[in-house]
């Protein structure tokens, strides 16, 4: 049975050897996710050389993603590394203190504004929200406060307001250099941190176009303010990851599952994709196996419609990055059985306003309706296979593209594989000769077998992005 959710999985020592990689793709990675909150450029473009040459042995379409750090706020330095906080104990924050000179009395602090956007009575969480501060009062760039929580705080750990509120920009002097590297490498998506609203989307698709990059921009929903201002960020933005390490600590963890929910159904109405991310299979960091409640919050996110699931820490660090896709993949397919096989209710009272998406929708009301075995999207940007991805169903959309970064592209799209095929000008005038080729690809690859029902959509021009205008219901022939 074919996976239709797709897996994401961060690249990272524990996933860098030649062969380690090759596995991962065998067991099912799709896009390979580098996190520049860790690592020099150089490491980043020896990861991605590793990446490719390892897709290419495999002959699979791997799709890259490349995550900017953000104004992720963090502490500096302790003078020993580390101090243990116990809750009673005074301790203050301040950005004016050495970068090395933190101590149990308190420590530096990155963001230079902090004593500006912090009030009495806030609660600021440290290291993902292990640790709680009380804060007290604020005296010049000094931020007192009392520890509610404690537990042992060390170098660099981050820091969140409770409630959001935090006045840092989205894009640091850093993101600046890293987009540059991202379209030096040519990456299919980057990722923006602590996204506020779309303009910070458009701010980062206009320096990745400037640098020359030509992947599509993922929006990383981890602040209050991204859920509050999320219609704007959804329009402005390719694809949607539910970010919800820093999600859950800003806005708390009891509410996470409602928005995971709500943004996943949002960016699917909006015809985008969305990512399912953080602590997934977090166990598995350590463990060969996933805990019960990983495997029901896969299957959650699975049932809940996102294109893909992510992994972290799980293939970056872990003892097992290649058994953490096996399960992800398992657990994936498993839920997909669980869903209503040809409910389609979505988007049957939409109206549109593009020829190619209208096509789109009658093939995917069309193929759900009447029993056919493959949808097949000729495709220059990946946008029909887009639309029709948007659509509940369990039919495989084959998008058929000269184009290897389109390939990469639809990597991400639930339910959707891509087929290397280069359209050939005598196409035009004879159709018979281009549909027997396109089963050819399709046989050959063993996605389809002679008398299969199949829908083809396609244009009048090829080449040309957006020009899909017809769809056609044929019945696969044997190679002539
Ligand atoms: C998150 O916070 O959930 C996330 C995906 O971002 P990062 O891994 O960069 O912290």
């Amino acid at each position: 049975m074919l996976r239709r959710t797709k897996i994401v999985a961060t690249l990272g020592p524990a996933s860098e050897r030649p062969k380690t990689l090759r596995k991962m793709i065998k067991s099912g990675l799709d896009v390979a996710r580098l996190n520049f909150s860790h690592g020099s450029a150089d490491e980043h473009r020896q990861r991605t050389r590793r990446l490719r040459k390892a897709a290419e042995d495999c002959g699979r379409d791997v799709g890259l993603l490349g995550d900017l750090q953000g104004p992720k706020i963090r502490v500096m330095r302790f003078k020993r590394g580390s101090v243990r906080l116990s809750s009673g104990d005074a301790f203050f924050l301040d950005s004016t203190l050495g970068l090395n000179d933190g101590s149990g009395k308190g420590v530096g602090v990155a963001l230079e504004t902090l004593h500006r956007d912090v009030s009495p009575g806030d609660t600021l969480l440290l290291n993902d929200g292990l640790i709680s501060l009380h804060v007290d009062s604020i005296d010049g760039t000094r931020i007192h406060t009392t520890v509610v929580d404690g537990g042992i705080l060390s170098d660099h750990k981050g820091i969140n307001l409770k409630g959001g509120g935090l006045s840092a920009p989205a894009l640091t002097n850093v993101d600046r250099e890293n987009i540059k590297l991202a379209a030096e490498l040519g990456i299919d998506f980057l990722a923006v941190s602590f996204v506020r609203s779309g303009d910070d989307i458009e701010e980062a698709r206009r320096l990745f176009e400037q640098a020359g990059g030509t992947g599509q921009i993922v929006a990383k929903i981890e602040r209050t303010e991204a859920v509050e201002n999320i219609d704007s960020i959804i329009a402005a933005a390719d694809v949607v990851m539910v970010a919800r390490g820093d999600l859950g600590v800003e806005m708390g963890y009891a509410g996470l599952t409602g928005i995971q929910k709500g943004l996943i159904r949002k960016t699917r109405k909006a015809h985008k994709i969305v990512i399912t991310a953080t602590q997934m299979m977090e166990s598995m960091i350590e463990n060969p196996i996933p805990t019960r409640a990983e495997v029901s919050d896969v299957a959650n996110a699975v049932i809940d419609g996102t294109d893909a699931v992510m992994l972290s820490g799980e293939t970056a660090v872990g003892n097992h990055p290649n058994k953490a896709i096996k399960a992800m993949a398992s657990v994936c397919i498993g839920a997909e059985k669980y869903q209503l096989p040809h409910a389609s209710p979505q988007h049957v009272r939409d109206d549109f306003s593009r020829v190619d998406q209208a096509i789109a929708m009658a093939t995917m009301y069309t193929a759900n309706h009447l029993s056919v075995k493959a949808i097949i999207a000729m495709t220059e940007s990946g946008s029909t296979a887009r639309w029709m991805s948007r659509v509940r169903s369990d039919i495989p959309i084959y998008a058929l593209t000269p184009h290897a970064a389109t390939s990469r592209r639809v990597c991400l799209y639930r339910g959707v594989y891509p087929v290397e095929f280069d359209i050939d000008a005598s196409h035009a005038i004879d159709l018979g000769k281009l549909y027997q080729e396109i089963f050819n690809a399709l046989l050959r690859d063993g996605l389809v077998r002679p008398a299969d029902l199949v829908i083809i959509t396609k244009g009048d021009l090829t080449g040309v992005t957006g020009s899909t205008n017809a769809m056609k219901i044929l019945t696969v022939t044997e190679p002539a």
